[in-house]
Formats: structure tokens, sequence, C-alpha cells
């Protein structure tokens, strides 16, 4: 099975789908992740704040895969970016993994109100400029956060990743990456779990048509609008289902039924307001099966 790949604006492709780890417990994330390779992901989504770092590393490791053949994103902490510390997190990041190179590090949250960013930007440019991450991008980031690091820098980020489903659509701030160039990233992909997956009509009518679950549906949804997609699975069936996406197609009827869904609404933390004083606090909006 062939992945799709997005080409970055700094030069190298990301697979258009990957795998996520967030609360993946330690103990039990290279099994997990073995699973996930075993099934035929090659793109993984960590964390440092997930503490899984190591479970990732060990899992490529004992899969035998060439590093070469796999694209491993991380992101730096909360602590570390409130450190003003991206050198020294990276690279314990790159020790944790026990790797020489990571594909994509990213800037976890922008944490506005520490006014540290910009200079966690220009570190991470030092960091690419040395090889040792292959592209580096942002998460969280909205229009003015970026708008900032790139009039420092002169750097745009490769990639923003974001919170990005059907019930949250982020249309403006997809308007304004694709103006510039920045791929989109979506995490929570599938809702993290917060409405069940067939409420909506367009979701469960698209799954039906094509012999696909809801989930499944909910993906091809995202590939086919550009968006990198790191759904999580809990189970070896959602695993494998969430990768079997390529082989059929959303009409352009379907796909506009979907857009249609959004509310503008986030379930998750709001990066405005998340300055690094806790775990980010989910929204408190939630999807009912009339939006
Ligand atoms: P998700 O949208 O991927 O949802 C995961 C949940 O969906 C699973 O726990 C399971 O309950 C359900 N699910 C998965 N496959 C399914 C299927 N086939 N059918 C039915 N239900 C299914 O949410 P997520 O894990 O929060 O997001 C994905 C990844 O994004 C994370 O693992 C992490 O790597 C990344 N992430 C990043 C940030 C950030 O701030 N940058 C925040 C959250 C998540």
């Amino acid at each position: 099975m062939t992945i799709p790949t997005v080409t970055l604006n700094q030069g190298t492709t990301i697979p258009q789908l990957g795998f996520g780890v967030f609360k993946v417990p330690p103990e039990t994330t290279q099994p997990i992740v073995e699973q996930a390779l075993a099934v035929g992901y090659r793109h993984l989504d960590t964390a440092t704040i997930y503490g899984n770092e190591a479970g990732v590393g060990a899992a490529i490791r004992a899969s035998g895969l060439p590093r070469e053949d796999l694209y491993i994103t991380t992101k730096l902490a909360t602590p570390d970016h409130l450190a003003a510390d991206a050198t020294g997190a990276f690279q314990r990041s790159l020790d944790t993994l026990g790797m020489a190179y990571v594909d994509l590090y990213l800037i976890h949250w922008p944490l506005p109100a520490r006014d540290l960013y910009t200079a966690m930007w220009t570190q991470l440019v030092q960091i690419a400029e040395t090889g040792r991450a292959r592209a580096i991008g942002v998460s969280n980031f909205q229009i003015p956060h970026l708008e900032r690091i790139i009039a420092a820098t002169g750097v745009v980020p490769a990639v923003d990743q974001v919170e990005l489903h059907p019930v949250f659509q982020q249309k403006p701030l997809r308007a304004y990456l694709k103006e510039h160039g920045i791929a989109v990233e979506a995490w929570g992909p599938l809702g993290q779990g917060r409405w069940p997956l067939d409420w909506y009509a367009p979701i469960a009518d698209a799954a039906a048509a094509h012999g696909v679950s809801p989930a499944q549906a909910i993906l091809r949804w995202h590939l086919q609008s550009g968006t990198i997609a790191i759904p999580k699975a809990s189970t070896p069936e959602h695993m494998a289902a969430n990768f079997d996406v390529f082989g059929f197609e959303l009409t352009t009827e379907e796909m506009a039924a979907i857009d249609a869904l959004d509310t503008d609404q986030r379930l998750g933390g709001d990066p405005d307001t998340n300055n690094g004083d806790g775990p980010p606090a989910a929204g408190t909006w939630t999807p009912s099966p009339n939006r």
C-alpha cells in the first residue's frame, strides 16, 4: 500500500495518513506502535508531553524497518517552552527516541501570554539548519501567531497541526495556510471520540454508500480535502480500518455535505487561552445530533 504524500514547503514529503499516540500509556506504546507498523503505518505522531517517545523508538528498532522508511514527528513540550529551551528539549527528544533525526519537529502550543513562541521558533530554525529536524512546524497556531513568527524569521512553518474534524473545520485558518503554502495536519481527526461518528447523516450516508464505517468516511474526507490526518486507535480493528481508506472515493456531493457540517466550535483546548498553566482545558461546547 502506497500512502499518498504531501510535499512540504521546506522540501520534504510527509505521508498523508499517520498514527497518533496521544494518551497511549508509555508501558504499552512499544507493542501498540509495533502493531501499527505491522498494519502498514509509517508515519508516527508523538510529543514529548505524551511521555511515550521511548516506546515509539523501541518499536521502530524492534520492527527492523529502515529509518528512512519512517516519518517521525515530535513536539516541544510546554515546560521546555516555558524554560525557553527548545534546543535542549529537542536533543533530549532525539535521545529518548534513540534517533539521529526527526522528520518533523513542532512547537506544541503557542502559549501566547508567555510571549516566548517567536524565540522558540528561532531556535527551531537553528535546529533545522543542523539537519536533525528535516522539517519544522507548529501546532495550535492561530493566524496572528503564524504572522508573527514568519515576520520575525522569514521562515514559514512546513505544517500547522490543529484540531480539525467535521464539526470543527477551521475554514478561515485553512484558507490562510493554503495561501502561505503551509500544510494542514488534523489532530483529533475523528473528533477524539467526543460524538458518535454515525450521528450526522452526511457521514452515515457516505459510509453506507461505500460500504465503509463512518470513521473511514471521515478519514477519506480529510484525505480528499488535502489534510494530513493522524488518527489514534485503541483497538487493532480500528487501527486496521483507519488504514484501509484507499479503496473508495467520496463524491463531490458527499464531500460538500460533510463540509456543511462545520459548527466552527472547537472541542479541545483554545490556543488563545492555553498558556501552559495546566493541561489545555477542553472546550465546554458539546456536539448534538442536530449540531
Ligand atoms: P482521534 O480523533 O484520532 O480519536 C481517537 C479516538 O477515536 C480513539 O480513542 C477511539 O475512541 C476512536 N476511534 C479511532 N478509530 C476509530 C474507528 N475506526 N471507529 C470508531 N472509533 C474510532 O483523537 P486524538 O487521538 O486526540 O488525535 C489523534 C492524534 O493527534 C493524537 O494521537 C496525537 O498524536 C495528535 N494530537 C495532537 C494534539 C496537539 O495539540 N498537537 C492534540 C491532540 C491530539
